[in-house]
């Protein structure tokens, strides 16, 4: 099993000068999607965390945000993400009625699944748990058949357009193992995302999720029915408000939820709530 990730931007910068990038037809990405889920002796050392004594994991504080999309930006600088694909991308939704309307934001990204679904998928062996769980891609190993796309319950990879590989949220590694946080979340001017050691009883994202849950109860989970066991929680009204405009298995975060059309279209998708405004997309990079 490999337990370091290979680097993405080293591996682009070979392979293109040497033309070593893999070419995947949509053909072959359709077969192996196909069969979904491989044999369990396949993926589950991949499935086990290296032994070093680390959880990471996040929380966000969705009653921080407002929707600047500064971490959607830092996230494309730090991993040369290109234009129309993104890591993370902010939803948002329009909630009330005039006057008194107020509009929820909700960043998501990969949610580092105990029980990842894009391993248990990965025909080639190239999705793994790295360092403190963190479910990374071997950029070595990773032929670009997408069936980690067709699997993930919260849109969370791309295929780079280039590369032909998947393309997720790894924690920033390169950062975290040099002892510092992923791009995003210094960049939060807001103090909305927070990232860390959940084994240390005193790491930021404990102290931050022990002051939420005192201010408002229990934290919550996207789509906890998949039992995918994400190491991502959320406070504030957004995750209901919006979970219904979230990508889905097979879906990417793309430009489309920018698209002003998909607000109208959305209204009409949703039942009709009297006295309220509804609207849903994202925004920013
Ligand atoms: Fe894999 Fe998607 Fe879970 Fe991230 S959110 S670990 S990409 S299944």
């Amino acid at each position: 099993m490999t337990e370091q990730t290979g680097d993405r931007r080293a591996f682009m910068t070979a392979a293109a000068a040497s033309s070593l990038l893999p070419v995947v037809s949509t053909e072959g990405r359709q077969v192996a999607a196909e069969g979904k889920e491989q044999p369990e002796e396949f993926w589950r050392d991949r499935m086990q965390a290296p032994d070093d004594g680390k959880k990471f994991g996040w929380f966000v504080d969705t009653r921080r945000c407002f929707g600047c999309h500064a971490c959607e930006v830092s996230c494309k600088a730090e991993n040369d993400v290109p234009l129309g694909n993104y890591i993370r991308q902010t939803f948002y939704k329009d909630v009330g009625a005039y006057p008194k309307v107020a509009r929820v934001f909700m960043p998501m990204s990969c949610q580092h699944c105990e029980d990842a679904p894009c391993i248990k998928a990965c025909p080639c062996g190239a999705l793994h748990k790295a360092a403190g769980g963190t479910v990374a891609i071997d950029y070595n190993t990773c032929c670009g058949h997408g069936t980690c796309v067709e699997v993930c319950p919260y849109g969370a990879l791309y295929l780079d357009p280039v590369a032909k590989q998947a393309v997720k949220c790894h924690n920033c590694y390169h950062r975290t193992e040099a002892g510092m946080e992923p791009a995003c979340v210094p960049t939060c001017p807001s103090e909305a995302l927070h990232f860390g050691d959940l084994n240390d009883p005193e790491s930021g994202v404990n102290q931050a999720m022990r002051a939420a849950v005192e201010a408002e109860g229990e934290l919550q989970q996207i789509r906890p029915e998949k039992q995918t066991r994400p190491r991502m929680w959320f406070a504030g009204p957004a995750p209901v408000e919006v979970e219904n405009h979230l990508p889905r298995e097979g879906e990417s975060y793309n430009p489309e939820a920018y698209n002003i059309y998909n607000w109208a279209q959305s209204e009409k998708a949703e039942a009709p709530v009297a006295g309220e405004s509804r609207s849903a997309g994202g925004g920013g990079a």
